[in-house]
């Protein structure tokens, strides 16, 4: 991808932990690496078809020096999501913020933090058997979005038989599509406090629930640890995981079988 750069902007501003930092205030460096296919614009000689770096320097200053944080890190976060926000063309941020005044009383040049942030795709499957199962579907998809998330497309819901324990009522499944900033993660705690929000109790494993959110694909990652398995252990054995998710992601593939979604469902027919 292409690269517009941004370097070394100077802003004023008191973020910091001392309270002489918050009164005071000091000098940032702020600097950004903003990926965007700058193709278009290379053909038409027209700014409207690229990302204005002026606007994006303004918009650094502005956000920047609205609230006052402790840390450089929750200063970067907050640059990055503000800028891969307003600007949809822009797909991923290294931004870094250097601190020249930084009050450690030792000889340096400046500190620095440096991050990248990017939007990842993910998808999710999503089921409900008990109250009023379209309701809470369309509530928790509705949930998912906010200011680091945005739903790109969902499947239609369809009704599927309870497996694993059979002596429940009947699911309505779905698939979704997104757009997150959200490290897998970060993006697991969030469909947790959904789940949360909504009700879920973890009475009976694979038993009744108001709602489910699981990650079954994460871009093309393959994660193991203790509370997250991507792409979902079980993916590949459900047919309430890959039809809905085969009406909207049928190209999608499984990293480590190295099949398509469509492909996997088939299988399972
Ligand atoms: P299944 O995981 O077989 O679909 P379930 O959804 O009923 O069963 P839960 O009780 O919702 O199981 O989840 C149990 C734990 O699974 C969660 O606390 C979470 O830490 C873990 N987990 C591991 N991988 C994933 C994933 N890809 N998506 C969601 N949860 C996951
Ligand atoms: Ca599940
Ligand atoms: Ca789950």
């Amino acid at each position: 991808m292409d690269i517009i750069k941004i370097k070394k902007l100077e802003v004023f501003a008191k973020h910091g932990v001392l309270p002489e930092e918050n009164a005071l205030g000091q000098k940032f460096l702020i600097s950004a690496n903003l990926y965007c296919d700058t193709r278009k614009a290379g053909r038409t000689d027209d700014l409207a078809d690229s990302v204005n770096y002026a606007e994006v320097s303004q918009l650094l200053k502005e956000s920047t020096q609205e609230t006052v944080f402790r840390l450089l890190e929750r200063l970067a976060w907050h640059l990055t999501q503000k800028i891969l926000v307003t600007y949809p063309q822009i797909q991923k941020v290294d931004l870094e913020i250097e601190k020249p005044w930084a009050p450690v009383l030792l000889p340096l040049e400046t500190v620095s933090v440096c991050i990248t942030r990017e939007w990842k795709t993910a998808y999710l499957s999503i089921g409900s058997n008990m109250g009023n199962r379209e309701q809470y579907l369309k509530q928790a998809i509705a949930m998912l979005e906010d200011e680091n998330t945005k739903v790109i497309s969902q499947s239609d819901f369809i009704e599927t038989d309870p497996v694993g324990y059979t002596n429940q009522d009947k699911f309505l499944n779905g698939a979704v599509v997104i757009k997150t900033l959200y490290s897998p993660e970060e993006l697991l705690e969030k469909i947790a406090s959904i789940e949360a929000k909504l009700g879920r109790e973890r009475k009976i494993h694979w038993g009744p629930r108001t709602i489910d959110l699981d990650i079954i694909l994460y871009e093309d990652e393959i994660i193991q640890t203790e509370k997250l398995t991507i792409p979902h252990i079980e993916m590949t054995n459900r047919q309430f995981v890959l039809e809905p998710l085969c009406q909207i992601a049928p190209y999608a593939i499984h990293p480590v079988q190295h099949k398509t979604v469509q492909e996997l469902r088939d299988a399972l027919k």
